[in-house]
């Protein structure tokens, strides 16, 4: 029998930005379900456990918002949780490493303390249109089919397959189908880090040079992505990238999951052989699929330019502010680049118009499904941004719904002063440098 229930606010995706979205949305008082494919909240960053959140501290300055009460949690945990250090990495500012289940624990209990209901193993499988507006969502779990009635719907899924089968135009990747390469993480254990990283090149390129000359790695591991962890002697290790894969094909992603792991037990028996420090270390941590970093990004009443943000834009809707650089990892045809996008001292905002669309009136979107240029794209998708975006598209949502707008109608202004009421930095008139406290006289 086809079970129906109904909601509110509709979130599709629980990954960072449907994170933020579900509990935004949910501490405005409205009815919230979260619907999330795998057995776990925290997409990309369940797929690659310990991957830093970076992008939080524009200029030094925390941006504030849901982002910053989950990284106070963990930081004022006894013991801490996570911390605020600088990136080893050119042009990225400080970052937050955490203790990977403890902040999975952590977003769980927000979401439950908030009042979102939960659906995990649950897939969002089509929309019931009428009309321009998703009246419902068809999903599946372990009992069958459900179809889940809305006011609103949120696409956080990263891929956006509702959105596009409810008709929003989109790009895929570079808008010629070239995506950026996806990732399969590990870490290791053990791994002294007054050793490891006795050098002075965070690339370990001479070290790689030799493991590619001998035939031990694959040559796109020219530079090893290895920082420290969040617990002592364990090393987060970034590093296999796999090329041309499209991460909305559960068969190619199924393929590049194997290769991936191939790749990283022949790297974790590099280090262990070759690198001094991993003599005695063991791997650990091996995602559980790969990390997907760009698919469909939706079209939108604005489309985020690069030249916009190296202009340092601060948009009269921006929601969030972001310094982050250019991080675009190996497309089929290209390297990895962190070019700054900013001047130092500086930042951007993204615009909360970057993730209406600009027909369907219950429909908003966040996180990587967002509307920007390939460039601009690889600035704004850090973590905390897409928590930020989340929030954003949360607090929306309930006005929309409470009042009966379509989200084209929103004034986008009222969506910026409710978020800045809520603790985000350096948006609605507020100069971040004005408003956040520097990141050396924060409590962390
Ligand atoms: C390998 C890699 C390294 C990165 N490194 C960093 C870094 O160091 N620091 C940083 O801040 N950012 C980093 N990023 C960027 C950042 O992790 C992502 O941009 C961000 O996590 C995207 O969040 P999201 O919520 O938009 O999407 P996702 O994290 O992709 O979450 C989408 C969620 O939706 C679910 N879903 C999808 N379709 C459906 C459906 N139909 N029904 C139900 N559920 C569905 C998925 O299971 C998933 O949980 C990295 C990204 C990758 C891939």
């Amino acid at each position: 029998m086809q079970r129906k229930i109904e909601t509110d606010v509709l979130v599709i995706g629980g990954g960072t930005a449907g994170f933020g979205a579900a509990f935004a949305a949910a501490s405005r008082g409205a009815r919230v379900r979260l619907v999330e494919g795998t057995s776990k909240i925290g997409g990309v960053m369940a797929f690659c456990p310990g991957m830093p959140w970076g992008g939080g501290f524009p200029i030094g300055r925390s941006i504030g918002g849901v982002f910053d009460t989950l990284t106070t949690m963990l930081c004022t945990m006894q013991p801490p949780s996570a911390e605020v250090r600088p990136s080893t990495l050119a042009n990225f500012g400080a970052e937050v490493i955490y203790d990977h289940e403890a902040a999975v624990f952590a977003m769980f209990q927000m979401l439950e303390d908030a009042g979102v209901e939960v659906h995990l193993s649950t897939f969002a499988s089509a929309p019931v249109m009428e009309g321009a507006r998703i009246v419902a969502v068809d999903c599946h779990d372990r009992t069958g089919p459900l179809t889940i009635a809305a006011g609103m719907v949120i696409d956080c899924s990263g891929d956006g397959d509702i959105s596009a089968k409810a008709g929003v135009p989109f790009a895929l990747g570079d808008g010629r189908g070239n995506m950026m390469g996806v990732t399969l993480s590990f870490s290791m254990l053990g791994a002294p880090w007054e050793q490891v990283f006795a050098g002075d090149d965070p690339y370990f390129t001479k070290e790689a040079a030799r493991g590619i000359a001998e035939g031990r790695l694959h040559p796109d591991l020219a530079k090893l992505y290895l920082m420290r962890g969040f617990h002592r002697d364990t090393v987060f290790c970034n590093s296999v990238h796999i090329r041309g894969v499209d991460g909305t094909d559960p068969q190619q992603v199924a393929r590049a999951t194997q290769e991936g792991r191939r790749r990283c037990r022949q790297l974790a028996q590099f280090l262990v052989e070759c690198v001094p420090g991993f003599e005695h270390a063991r791997m650990s941590e091996l995602g559980p699929t790969i990390g997907v970093r760009e698919t469909r990004k939706l079209e939108a009443v604005h489309r985020i330019l690069a030249q916009d943000l190296a202009a340092a834009t601060k948009f009269a809707d921006g929601i969030v502010c972001c310094d982050n650089p250019i991080d675009d990892v190996m497309r089929s045809d290209t390297a990895m680049t962190h070019d700054a996008i900013v001047a130092e001292g500086s930042y951007y905002t993204i615009p909360f118009q970057a993730m209406v669309p600009r027909a369907l009136p219950n429909l908003l979107f966040a996180g990587r499904l967002v509307c920007a240029d390939p460039a601009a794209f690889a600035s704004v998708r850090g973590m905390p941004q897409c928590m930020a975006m989340g929030e954003a598209v949360g607090i929306a949502a309930t006005m929309a719904h409470t009042r009966g707008l379509a989200v084209q109608a929103l004034d986008p202004a009222e969506v910026v002063s409710a978020l800045a009421a809520r603790g985000v930095r350096g948006i609605g008139g507020e100069a971040l440098a004005d408003y956040a406290p520097a990141l050396e006289q924060m409590t962390l």
